[in-house]
């Protein structure tokens, strides 16, 4: 879950909508602009931080134009920069999903959260095409996968859950990033926020009952980062991972069956079951066609 702050009336609005992410239980990380839009106290940011959320650098301005050529970029990103180090960030994104990822090793940061899958209601069109975080170079991309809420409220003129649950149930088939913005200026409205608060109650009956994964940007950046480094190993009982992190992978077995692809993980082998797989924590694929005797290959799957 990702808060970009836009106004005044959204950064007043982050105490209180910190409170009611902690009734969820649920943390997330908000994305305040620098420069000129609003005054930034130090307070707000040291109290997103010390309770727990997450801070990242939200454009420089909003102004629009920072990606209005390469020389402009290069220059705003020093600036961006400069504040990336000032709040502590990890992350980076974009005013209005702007992007140019040629240009993104100016940035000076390990993830950047500009990158839409699709995009048709959002003023720069195209995508990633893809629910799985990606480098671009040094940089992490960790692409918003959901809806944004201007889009439904205000575009799509939708008041209910049911765009996002359909989004949730197809990317939870591919063991996909879920990556939310919901903007604090436009859920301080009483119908707005019922919608945002029905949201987090069912991303944690999710939790509970799926064992999905609800985690900060920040945290999803260091596991792919790790899982990137880790190795398939054979070994003379089978195979197993090597890796800082690799207590939290698992290895799965993807089998031809029928013209489709099936998964089965270590445990369910030992203990013969054929449960669903979930959308979970940490797991690394392998994939290895039955006919096939050749190496496991790693691929992205799940998070
Ligand atoms: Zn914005």
């Amino acid at each position: 879950m990702t808060h970009d702050v836009e106004t005044a009336a959204g950064r007043d609005f982050c105490i209180q909508l910190m409170d009611i992410n902690d009734s969820f239980g649920i943390k997330s990380a908000f994305q305040v602009v620098p420069e000129k839009r609003y005054g930034v106290p130090q307070d707000l940011l040291d109290a997103i931080r010390t309770r727990g959320f997450e801070l990242n650098v939200h454009d420089l301005n909003h102004d629009g134009h920072l990606m209005k050529s390469r020389e402009e970029f290069l220059r705003r990103s020093a600036h961006i920069n400069q504040h990336g180090r000032r709040f502590q960030a990890s992350g980076f994104r974009s005013a209005m999903l702007h992007r140019n990822l040629e240009w993104y090793d100016a940035l000076d940061f390990s993830y950047d959260m500009s990158v839409p899958n699709v995009a048709h209601l959002d003023p720069q069109r195209g995508g990633c095409c893809t629910v799985f975080p990606f480098f671009n170079g040094k940089l992490l991309e960790l692409p918003v996968t959901m809806t944004q809420d201007y889009s439904l409220f205000h575009i799509l003129r939708d008041y209910s859950l049911d765009r996002w649950k359909q989004q949730i149930e197809l990317i939870m088939e591919h063991h996909g990033l879920m990556n939310f913005i919901v903007h604090p200026d436009y859920i301080i409205g009483a119908r707005e926020r019922q919608v945002y608060e029905s949201l987090l109650d069912y991303l944690r009956s999710l939790k509970q009952q799926e064992g999905v994964w609800l985690a900060l940007p920040g945290e999803v950046d260091r596991w792919w980062r790790e899982r990137s480094k880790m190795k398939l190993v054979e070994d003379g009982n089978g195979w197993h991972i090597e890796g800082q992190g690799h207590e939290r992978a698992r290895i799965a077995y993807v089998h031809q069956d029928g013209g489709h692809l099936s998964f089965s993980f270590d445990e369910q082998l030992k203990e013969s079951k054929s449960t669903t797989i979930r959308a979970s924590t940490a797991q690394i694929s392998e994939v290895r066609p039955q006919q096939d005797p050749g190496p496991p290959v790693l691929q992205p799957r799940t998070l």
